[in-house]
């Protein structure tokens, strides 16, 4: 068998275009455009780079972006000083403050001053509970879009094997959730699993969310199983090369040979995390206007 790739960017694109033309619309209702604010504290390259991506991807979905960019040594009260600045402003729909932040703030009394119904990163713990009790809420935006990607190409997902590999905060534990609420039958594996290549290889879908290179190789998989990759990892680089290339944790090629499906990386899960970014502001300005937000975003 030779595995159909999974579109991501693709996908990502047609979402941002219906998310552009949802926002031209809920500007005419409103008569402003929705805002998304992104929080930057220190100089973190690759945060930098995230943030300025947001932020044109932001104005090119008809939005407004607001971008606050504060020194490294900023201190708390400073922080959320700003923080609750925008939770009391209306042009500001979605707040997001780019984590990792330095050491010396805590992430999680941060993300706890954010207006949980302005989280559109869906960390906030109000918004990780609603998830758990199936409330709707905001649900953090790399495994609504894995979500968004199964269901596009398998439709119902009810009792299917789901194996999740990771548990962490922001994939794995929301990933897990969205497919039990999907009735799938779901084992979240960790690092602590004992013989994990044999309960990646009971699953019908498998999300690696890890952090290793190549992990999940073609033996650990069921034949047809579909295979979303959240991986993204930089291998060294190859002599007379600067950068190392992107890879998944699934070693693709090889899971090629026996996956039904599989997202590449890059090019797969990695651009529908701006995407669904973008949606979930889009949903969170419908939601603060008092508008219904249109179904299928
Ligand atoms: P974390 O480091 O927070 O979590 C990694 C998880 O993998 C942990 O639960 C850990 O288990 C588990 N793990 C580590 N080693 C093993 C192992 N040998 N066998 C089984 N499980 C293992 O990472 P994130 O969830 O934040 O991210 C995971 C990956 O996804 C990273 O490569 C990251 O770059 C990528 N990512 C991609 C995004 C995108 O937009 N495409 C967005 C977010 C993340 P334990 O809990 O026991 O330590």
């Amino acid at each position: 068998m030779t595995a159909t790739r999974i579109d991501g960017k693709a996908f990502a694109a047609k979402l941002r275009e219906r998310v552009g033309a949802t926002a031209l619309t809920f500007a005419q209702d409103a008569g402003r455009k929705p805002g998304l604010a992104v929080v930057l504290v220190g100089d973190d390259p690759a945060s930098q780079v995230y943030v300025g991506s947001k932020g044109k991807a932001t104005l090119a979905a008809n939005m407004n972006s607001f971008e606050h960019r504060l020194p490294d040594d900023t201190g708390e009260e400073a922080l959320l000083s700003l923080i609750d600045q925008l939770n009391n402003d209306d042009a500001v729909d979605g707040i997001l403050v780019q984590l990792p932040l330095p050491d010396h703030l805590d992430e999680q009394s941060i993300i706890a001053s954010i207006n949980p119904d302005k989280d559109v990163d869906g960390f906030h713990i109000i918004n990780a509970g609603r998830l758990s009790v199936g409330q709707s809420g905001f649900v953090p935006c790399t495994p609504l879009g894995c979500m968004m990607l199964l269901t596009d190409r398998l439709g119902d997902l009810s009792g299917l094997e789901a194996v999740v590999v990771g548990r962490s905060n922001i994939v794995g534990k929301p990933m897990a959730q969205l497919l039990l609420d999907a009735n799938a039958t779901v084992t979240i594996a960790h690092s602590r699993t004992k013989d994990l290549p044999s309960v990646v290889k009971r699953a019908d879908i498998v999300v690696a969310a890890v952090g290793r290179p190549h992990m999940i190789g073609k033996d650990w998989l069921k034949d047809g199983a579909t295979v979303i990759d959240v991986g993204i990892n930089r291998l060294p680089p190859e002599p007379g090369k600067e950068k190392g290339k992107l890879v998944g944790d699934v070693a693709y090629d090889e899971a090629s040979e026996i996956a039904a499906a599989i997202t590449p990386v890059p090019g797969g899960v990695g651009p529908m995390t701006i995407a669904v970014l973008l949606r979930n502001t889009v949903v969170a300005a419908h939601r603060n206007a008092g508008l219904d937000a249109p179904k299928g975003l």
